[in-house]
């Protein structure tokens, strides 16, 4: 199995989902416009899978903020509002009531930190000790009336543009299987702020999950445009190498663009925002080292099924 082909797959189909569908799949959210009111509500879903995402062992308070951080990064990428969100986890047979709920009280603490309230879930027991628990968050999210409700989606960089990036990259993972993967914060704040400063001058926006390079090839093939970054300018986490900075993912950072006349701040809430290239015309990624300029591989994270994954003896190691 192949993440993206699935994917691609799904939204061939997108034309026939009708016209309440404001938002089809192939951005970080979905949105819907609801038939009795005509307002709109935006939803996506994120998964955890101990062994794969965090280690079997991670205390119950590292599970519930992974889960529902990856979804809040999300609502953080369409510039939007959390609004709610209901958890599903399937816990393995020897975990303890104590266990489950630190995990529930985790995201309740989570829910009134992001004005993002559990207000529902499923805890389900799997077969046998040693199965992978999994854990699921679905986010339900609102445009921000402060920035008129628009959104701002995957599709709208327009040549001319710079592109930009909160935060730093790469060297998410701690060689002890800790580090900034399980402690990121999602760039809410950020974004909202970025949006109701800036208006229709932020152009696109996409939560860093996968990587950058592979977050920065769906930027351009959404928006259908070329898209040029300088290596050197691509802040890194720690003292990592350029090629982890733009293919390690799990910084769940923002990489949005702004136009050109945008005035873009040095930071918001302490956190650095830093220009790392341009759009153009034409289509690709391409990196720029002193004038010379290569394609950029997406080679970022793609979920796939192989069966040696699952041996002990794989090499590849650590979690995502
Ligand atoms: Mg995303």
């Amino acid at each position: 199995m192949r993440e993206f082909e699935v994917i691609r797959r799904i939204r061939q189909e997108n034309p026939s989902l009708g016209d309440r569908v404001e938002v089809p799949p192939g951005d970080d959210l979905g949105e819907v416009r609801l038939a009795e009111s005509g307002g709109v509500v935006l939803a996506g879903v994120d998964q955890v899978i101990a062994g794969v995402h965090l280690a079997d062992s991670a205390a119950p308070e590292r599970f519930a903020w992974k889960v529902a951080a990856r979804s809040l990064s999300d609502v953080a990428a369409m510039a939007a509002c959390p609004a709610g969100m209901v958890v599903a986890a399937a816990l393995s047979p020897d975990i303890e009531t104590e266990w489950a709920n630190r995990f529930a009280s985790e995201l309740q603490r989570i829910g009134s930190m992001f004005e993002c309230p559990l207000i529902g879930g499923d805890i389900a027991v799997l077969p046998a000790v040693g199965d992978s628990m999994v854990f699921s968050s679905t986010v339900l999210a609102t445009p921000d009336p402060e920035a008129g409700h628009r959104l701002v989606l995957r599709s709208e960089a327009r040549p001319g543009d710079l592109v930009c990036v909160s935060g730093e990259f790469g060297a998410s993972l701690d060689s002890d299987g800790g580090g900034h993967h399980q402690e990121f914060m999602p760039r809410i704040d950020v974004a909202r702020s970025l949006h109701r400063s800036l208006g229709n001058c932020l152009t696109s926006m996409i939560d860093v999950s996968d990587g950058l390079s592979s977050e920065l090839s769906h930027l351009s093939r959404e928006s259908k445009v070329r898209i040029v970054i300088e290596g050197e300018r691509i802040p890194r986490r720690h003292d990592s190498k350029l090629e982890q900075a733009l293919c390690d993912g799990e910084d769940y950072e923002l990489c949005f663009t702004v136009s050109a006349t945008a005035e873009l701040p040095a930071c918001i809430a302490e956190v650095p925002l830093t220009v790392i290239g341009r759009v153009e015309h034409g289509e690709g990624v391409f990196l720029d080292s002193s004038g010379d300029q290569a394609p950029l591989e997406a080679s970022g994270w793609e979920h796939q099924t192989r069966p040696a994954a699952r041996d002990s003896s794989d090499s590849e190691g650590g979690f995502r």
